[in-house]
């Protein structure tokens, strides 16, 4: 075979690789007998030159085989999944697991940290107290099938090579290509062993990738290369120019999702929305397109998934019952009152998830300890009346006065007030199949 210092060197001059050296290179980035700057530079080189309509598909096969994959043959309800590109106030997996486990599929979600700017689904279960994010895959393979869902972190043994190469091309500044992110999120979607994955690509201001067209292109490559894997998958382009729901933080957002599944009726409908049609999507391409994910929600079948889920995972029996017992509290609860009275016309929601960050709600750098405590509560939508005496922009949840008083300076510039709504921009743009 061809030794990786020949194949960095036709990557580089633009050649395509063969399919056995694609798989050397997984194999060599998750063993260690790639060097760091050997990886770096095939990250720094897939970053330019891209992988062509072959190589990318095997690559992102041979960094799934770069581990274990999950086998779920004893498990008659399709494996379904989804995946989000990442945002402020994004809750959705936390109800949208439970939900597809009461309408008849089976969630095995691996999940991630915040990343940026944006909430990790990792970082708010961590919220609750005693829940273990990091299942090893005993625990993972037991509360799957006895409960139909499970979310947790990626174990060490899933796509290794993923693991590796996410690390140097962070280290690198090679994080933002497509065939990068696409081999990265579909090599640890096809180790859990998935029948179907639906997609939430985001664009707007609090997404990654602001532009719609940079959003399409993502889930066009996503969609591809997941079909030609033989994981049959949609996207769907959401809007993320707005905070989602009204919480922003983390025991906050555990919060609104357990009362979106114990009271939709009173919750966000954009929320609600985005998480159904998310649902839909993904219960049709595992043939349960007949379930009904609204009644599952509004009778209380999604809830009592979650409930167990938590129990199941080490988190408290009566979480559902008396949140407030058992989520983390900040000491500093304050309401933003508006400089004036109007309507909020626009959510600058990029820094309002750096807020979160900088009261201590996610990391500034990779060693920083969360204060799950901390965030942004009834966070008021778009197009919503508030006024100097009446309903606050939000209520900050802080750990002291001192970054109470930057957040509410912060917000008071970031939840902008006008004095007549927007036009309203449905929550699903487009949906790519
Ligand atoms: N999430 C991932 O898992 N990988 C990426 O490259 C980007 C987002």
């Amino acid at each position: 075979m061809t030794a990786v210092k020949e194949l960095l060197r036709d990557k580089r001059d633009g050649a395509a690789l063969a399919d056995d050296d694609l798989r050397a290179i997984a194999a060599g980035i998750a063993d260690g007998t790639m060097t760091d700057a050997q990886v770096g530079a095939w990250a720094m080189a897939v970053f330019f030159l891209g992988l062509d309509a072959r190589e990318l598909p095997t690559f992102t096969l041979a960094m799934r085989d770069s581990g274990r994959v999950m086998a779920w043959d004893d498990v008659d309800r399709p494996i379904l999944d989804k995946h989000s590109t990442g945002g402020v106030g994004d809750k959705v997996s936390l109800i949208l697991g439970p939900l597809i486990a009461a309408c008849g599929g089976a969630v095995p979600m691996i999940s991630g940290r915040g990343l940026g700017h944006t909430g990790g689904t990792l970082d708010k279960l961590e919220a609750i107290p005693g829940y273990n994010a990091t299942p090893d895959a005993e625990l993972m393979g037991r509360v799957v099938r006895e409960v139909g869902c499970v979310i947790g972190g990626q174990t060490d043994d899933l796509a290794p090579a993923d693991r590796r190469l996410y690390a140097v091309r962070d280290a690198t500044g090679s994080v933002e290509a497509i065939p990068l992110i696409v081999s990265s999120i579909l090599s640890k979607k096809l180790a859990a062993g998935l029948e179907g994955l639906v997609l939430d690509v985001k664009h707007g201001g609090g997404a990654f990738m602001p532009e719609l067209a940079e959003a399409r292109a993502l889930a066009r490559a996503l969609v591809d290369v997941a079909v030609a894997a033989g994981l049959p998958t949609v996207a769907l382009l959401t809007d993320m120019d707005r905070v989602l729901g009204r919480t922003a933080g983390n025991a906050v957002e555990v919060r609104e999702s357990i009362e979106v599944l114990t009271d939709p009726a009173g919750a966000d409908p954009r929320l609600v929305e985005v998480t159904l049609e998310l649902t839909r999507t993904v219960l049709d391409l595992g043939g349960l397109g007949d379930a009904d994910p609204r009644a599952a929600l509004e009778s209380g079948a999604a809830a009592e998934v979650f409930a167990r889920m938590v129990a199941a995972l080490g988190g408290p029996g009566d979480l559902l019952e008396r949140p407030d017992a058992h989520l983390p509290a900040a000491p500093v609860v304050r309401p933003v009152a508006p400089l004036r009275d109007g309507v909020v016309v626009a959510h600058g929601t990029r820094a309002i998830g750096v807020e979160v960050m900088r009261l201590g709600g996610n990391r500034a750098a990779e060693t920083d300890v969360i204060d799950h405590s901390v965030g942004f509560s009834a966070i008021a939508a778009i197009g919503e009346e508030v006024g100097v005496g009446g309903r606050p922009l939000c209520v900050i949840h802080a750990r002291d006065a001192a970054s109470a008083d930057a957040a509410e300076a912060a917000i008071r510039e970031l939840i902008v007030v006008g004095d007549a709504a927007p036009a309203d921009v449905p929550v699903v743009a487009e949906v790519v199949r």
